[in-house]
């Protein structure tokens, strides 16, 4: 990009996203679209208040009137069940954990997996019949494992499984969909909407 930095209009929001995505030699990769993100919204947010309206409104319209949360670390309480069963006292509908660690900080993969099971028993104890629960892999599992941890939790009905595997390569996604009947949620560490929707018409 020649000359110096000057003065941008932040309702282009478009023109700024194309700049800042297309401008430079090097293609975006990951990080840079995670930031990218950050920066639209920023925009749509200063259009919303330039318009004085909210934001939505310029996204075509209110379609609902909540949004569902869940909650991730949520202040432990005792038990994991104590928790859990907290954190739905405290109004959400979903408690969220992830792989268990070990006290020595060694990651075992098989030891977390079998671990990880019995925290998810204490914690669908916790939540009740009409809580949910989910967790994030974090994509610390191989495929044999996070097949084995899928199936061993299937009967506690967990409300998402994310980030079972690697995003390297999103057709192991398509071969793990084949294997557990969990829900995935993958995305998080997708860069791009070409990568995304290779990934969701893999896993169709
Ligand atoms: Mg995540």
């Amino acid at each position: 990009m020649r000359g110096h930095a000057h003065r941008e209009d932040p309702a282009r929001i478009q023109h700024l996203w194309q700049r800042m995505y297309r401008g430079w030699f090097y293609p975006a990769g990951r990080e840079k679209l995670h930031a990218l993100g950050a920066l639209d919204l920023a925009l749509w947010d200063i259009k919303g208040k330039m318009l004085g309206a909210p934001v939505y409104a310029l996204l075509g319209g209110l379609t609902r009137d909540h949004v569902e949360c869940y909650s991730t670390g949520f202040p432990r309480q005792g038990s994991l069940t104590e928790t859990a069963r907290a954190c739905m006292q405290a109004g959400f509908r979903a408690y969220r954990t992830s792989v268990a660690e070990s006290a020595d900080r060694v990651f075992d993969a098989r030891r977390m997996v079998q671990k990880t099971y019995e925290q998810c028993i204490q914690i669908r104890e916790g939540v009740g019949s009409e809580g949910d629960w989910a967790i994030d892999f974090h994509t610390r599992l191989d495929m044999p494992d996070a097949v084995r941890l899928c199936t061993q939790i299937e009967d506690l009905t967990p409300f998402f499984v994310e980030d079972p595997l690697r995003s390297e390569n999103p057709e192991a996604l398509s071969a793990l969909r084949a294997q557990v009947r969990v829900p995935l949620a993958v995305g998080e560490q997708f860069g791009t909407a070409g990568t995304a929707i290779r990934s969701s018409s893999a896993m169709s």
